[in-house]
């Protein structure tokens, strides 16, 4: 506790400086940590692959490449991003200029989990740079490699005032999370950010929450089967299906439910071949922990394709499953892992009210060619966010703010948005000298007449 409470003061103590401020300090920082990475890139494909078993395909496409994009984003529009901006004043306000001024919020703490270890810590950390804080970072424990590497690469470039990786488990977590940060950022499952949320309460700590669910995919029977198979398994069994917002469950018109499915088993041999648990580029299951839950799950339906695992390499066969409960375990709480339930139905608004009857969800995906289908499921439903005929590529668009609703999440990040929201937007309004209104004050005679002249209902 001693030693996380002293970190955290002579943070806060740094941060009084003022160093951490200016655009050149902020964007020297950024500058290091992408050459930092760059140099590193070797060790962390080693990392996230005695990690997770991640191929380099799969660590480059979803790890270092999207944190390149989000760190060469924000190195390119930081500037104009710091700037204060000029925004009109009413003419109750005649006279004076308004602004707003965006500030540090002082000293942040970014908790991460083990799913994609590496973007989901360092990319946060983009935007608590970019906006001028300090951070103590909080790696998963169980992405032990990768947590490794990121503690090296932070311990050799940074100062500890400004930037610390403090590495542990849940306890650990729990120390920092009731110390009193001016921003907690967290990455991980529902029931964990509702104590971070709780433990923020007390300093009245503002948090992101970026949180998981069940995720819908709904296959309408006008979309390209083939096409829609491949990148529903794209999302679906990229890092064995350990992915926050990979389809949870497919939604399938009942028209071509068997097409779909037998697509999506092409799909699935297209990349992992016909033996995916001996691929090497199919990665594994966490933990025994998780890989046992995921295994329990196998018996809750029929397996249309896959339904094998390897207990000594904690791996799942990509599964797709038939005739599951709606009460089955399996529907109760996120996959997170490579099983893939499929429900048929017969119109739409069967399908929307399926999924307007759970929590709002991390994603949706649509795969319809119809624009009208598209513009009312999007527009029916309420998810963090997502895409039509595709899975996942949402996340990669740092004009897209990243972020849940509802039970998956609070608050964004990616692009502006992770500036942002690191960032407080002060208003500023400037009064003129030269003159002053003399009906606004109390003792002028029938000056409510003129400032109900001005402030009409
Ligand atoms: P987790 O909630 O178990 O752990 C995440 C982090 O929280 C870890 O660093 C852990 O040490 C810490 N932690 C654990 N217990 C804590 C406590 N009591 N108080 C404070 N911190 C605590 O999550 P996980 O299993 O690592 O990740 C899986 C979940 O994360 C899934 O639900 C997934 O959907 C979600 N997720 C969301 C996103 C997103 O961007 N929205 C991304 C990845 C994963």
């Amino acid at each position: 506790m001693v030693r996380v409470q002293e970190l955290l003061e002579r943070q806060q103590t740094w941060f009084q400086t003022g160093e951490s401020r200016s655009y050149a300090y902020r964007l020297t920082q950024l500058k290091k940590l992408k050459q930092a990475v760059v140099e590193r890139e070797a060790a962390i494909l080693e990392a996230l692959r005695s990690d997770l078993g991640k191929s380099e395909h799969e660590a480059y496409t979803l790890e270092i490449g999207p944190f390149y994009a989000e760190i060469n984003f924000a190195i390119k529009h930081l500037r104009r991003w710091m700037k204060p901006k000029r925004v009109k004043t009413p003419m109750t306000h005649l006279g004076s200029r308004s602004w707003i001024m965006p500030e540090p919020l002082g000293s942040v703490l970014i908790v991460s989990p083990w799913n994609y270890p590496f973007n989901l810590t360092l990319t946060p950390l983009i935007g608590a740079i970019a906006a001028g804080n300090t951070a103590i970072i909080k790696p998963s424990e169980l992405s032990v490699a990768t947590a490794g590497i990121i503690e090296a690469l932070i311990s050799e470039n940074f100062p500890p005032a400004f930037i610390a990786v403090v590495q542990g488990g849940a306890d650990t977590s729990r120390e920092l999370v009731a110390l009193p940060f001016d921003h907690i950022f967290y990455t991980g499952g529902t029931e964990v950010g509702k104590l971070v949320m709780a433990a923020a309460a007390q300093h009245l700590t503002p948090v992101t929450l970026e949180l998981g669910g069940k995720s819908p995919c709904i296959v309408h029977h006008d979309a390209s089967i083939a096409l829609a198979a491949k990148r529903i398994a794209f999302g679906k069994f990229l890092n064995s299906g350990q992915t926050c917002v990979a389809p949870d469950y497919l939604l399938v018109h009942r028209s071509v439910k068997d097409a779909l499915l037998e697509a999506l088993a092409q799909a699935v041999a297209s990349f992992y071949g016909d033996e995916p648990l001996k691929h090497p580029d199919y990665g594994r299951i966490a933990s025994r922990r998780h890989y046992d839950r995921l295994k329990s799950f196998l018996q809750d339906g029929k397996a249309a394709f896959g339904g094998g695992s390897d207990d000594e390499a904690l791996r799942i066969a990509p599964t797709v499953l038939e005739d599951v409960a709606w009460s089955s375990p399996v529907m109760q709480e996120e996959i997170f892992g490579p099983i893939l339930p499929v429900f048929a139905y017969e119109d739409l608004q069967e399908a929307i009210a399926l999924v307007n009857a759970r929590p709002k969800p991390l994603a949706l995906y649509v795969f319809s060619r119809s624009e009208a289908v598209q513009r009312r499921l999007t527009s029916s439903l309420s998810f963090g966010g997502g895409c039509i005929n595709d899975t996942m590529l949402h996340l990669g668009s740092p004009y897209l703010p990243f972020g849940g609703v509802g039970q998956s999440g609070t608050g964004s990040y990616h692009g502006e948005q992770s500036f942002l929201t690191f960032s407080h937007r002060k208003s500023v309004l400037k009064q003129t000298t030269a003159f002053d209104f003399p009906f606004r004050y109390p003792s002028f005679k029938n000056g409510v007449k003129i400032i109900r002249m001005l402030m009409k209902p």
